[in-house]
């Protein structure tokens, strides 16, 4: 099933970007055996949304997986992923950088990061405002961290039917995503990523600039809590 689902989603994803678009497969709740089939299928790009999830399943699956962390992420958690995590999408503040910096430095590594940006019209989810999000990459705090490198952005739209608002929210964060790229231009800083889009709106993120696809229940089946 698996299988079916994914060639059918990368299909889609290959056509609509010209297959400028990466998906990642988002495998939270989700046993190690599922995992090992999708890895079997092909799946390279996993997303977890817990460090204590992502740990056990890095060690017992095959080490050519880029790993990466979606969820909201405690300072104290980074050490235990920071020897292995390929890009970590919700970094939403300077003292949680400093963290994965001083992590990174330990493990000898430059630990790829995006800033998650508040897009939603909801007080639920986390992240950066436009003006915070100047405010730390202009800090001088920001520019000694030389482990980290800023790869681009990531927001979660409205959990809404209103498709027209979802792709508001999405053209409004690659509309910044564009400005940053011109605007920031450091050495801990490359902005290549724009990292939006779920199972229910992927295909309108690859049209609104999406690069990175974050799908779980379209791949894997519903999760069950
Ligand atoms: C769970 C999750 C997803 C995937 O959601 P689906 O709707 O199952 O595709 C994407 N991004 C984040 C941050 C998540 O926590």
């Amino acid at each position: 099933m698996i299988k079916d689902n994914f060639i059918q989603i990368q299909s889609q994803i290959d056509e609509l970007s010209q297959r400028r678009t990466r998906l990642l497969a988002v495998s939270k709740t989700k046993p190690i055996e599922v995992l090992q089939e999708a890895y079997d299928c092909g799946i390279r790009l996993f997303g977890e949304n817990k460090v204590q999830e992502l740990v056990p399943k890095y060690e017992a699956l095959p080490k050519d997986i880029e790993w990466h962390l979606i969820g909201h992420l405690q300072s104290n958690k980074v050490k235990y992923m920071a020897g292995f995590v390929s890009l970590i999408h919700s970094v939403d503040s300077l003292k949680l950088l400093e963290e994965i910096n001083k992590q990174a430095v330990k493990n000898q590594r430059v630990i790829n990061c995006l800033l998650q940006i508040f897009i939603a019209q909801e007080e639920t989810k986390f992240g950066l405002s436009e003006q915070e999000l100047t405010e730390l990459l202009t800090s001088s705090a920001f520019a000694k961290l030389q482990n980290i490198k800023i790869k681009g952005l990531m927001g979660m739209a409205s959990n809404t039917e209103n498709m027209d608002q979802i792709r508001q929210e999405f053209r409004n964060l690659k509309q910044l995503f564009d400005r940053c790229k011109k605007d920031f231009q450091a050495e801990n800083i490359d902005f290549q990523e724009l990292s939006m889009g779920m199972s229910g709106d992927y295909l309108m993120a690859i049209e609104e600039g999406s690069t990175l696809v974050r799908v779980g229940s379209l791949l894997f089946g519903h999760r069950n809590y």
